[in-house]
């Protein structure tokens, strides 16, 4: 049997995908929450995952340094698949990727075709691909974290950023005003492996489609 690695984040994607896992046999030796390993065994000799930051995982997968992964679909877009096939849609780590803006702040007539706008976001190739489609210029300015703080300082009009329950635009006085799309996780596999570590990788793939249609 050759190895197979499967490169996964911390946090709600890895307890999210801990069931699927299990529904393909392969059970991790610790948690990563509590390990500070970034290489986690698992039941099976041949089977390792390897944990790295959300937005790193399709690096890893491209490059064949892990053979599968799961990330979501706004980090795959920003990647952009290079390298990557994505067999499943995993219906895991949901939530939606908005436009908001400070409350009161006048977004209909502020984000009409031809006008300008400033967006802060941590994804900047959505929300060009976003506003381009509505004819709005804009700038974009590329922010790591905290994407709600700047239209309360002035450092943008609006943001684009994930929304799950919207507790946290409540908390900063932000309002969503647009929705761009759905985002849940996929499942990505390396183009190469797939075809080297066919019988390895298919039955994974099976499992997983077979537990997200059961649940
Ligand atoms: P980091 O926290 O390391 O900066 P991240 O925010 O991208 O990176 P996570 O918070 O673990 O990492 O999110 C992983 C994935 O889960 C995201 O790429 C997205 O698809 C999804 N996600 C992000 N925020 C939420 C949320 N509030 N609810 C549900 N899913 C989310
Ligand atoms: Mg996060």
């Amino acid at each position: 049997m050759t190895d197979l690695t499967i490169a996964l984040s911390k946090g709600r994607i890895f307890e999210e995908t801990l069931p699927l896992l299990a529904a393909a046999g392969i059970i991790p030796n610790e948690n990563p929450e509590s390990s500070r390993k970034l290489i986690i065994g698992t039941n099976h000799e041949h089977i390792k995952l390897v944990i790295v930051r959300a937005s790193d995982v399709p690096t890893y997968v491209q490059y064949g340094a892990a053979d599968l992964g799961i990330a979501g679909k706004d980090v795959l877009i920003e990647h952009g698949g290079h390298g990557l096939y994505q067999p499943l849609d995993l219906n895991i780590a949901k939530c939606k990727m908005m436009v908001a803006v400070k409350n009161g702040f006048n977004y209909e007539q502020s984000a009409h075709a031809g006008a300008r706008l400033s967006v802060a976001t941590k994804y900047p190739k959505i929300a060009r691909e976003h506003f381009s489609a509505k004819g709005v210029h804009v700038d974009i300015i590329k922010l790591y974290g905290s994407m709600e703080l700047a239209p309360l300082v002035g450092l943008s009009d609006a943001i684009v950023d994930l929304v799950s329950t919207g507790s946290t635009l409540k908390a900063n006085n932000l309002v969503a005003v647009e929705h761009i799309q759905d985002i849940a996780s996929n499942l990505i596999v390396n183009k190469a492996a797939l075809k080297l570590k066919y019988n390895q990788i298919e039955p994974i793939i099976d499992a997983f489609a077979s537990a997200i249609k059961e649940s």
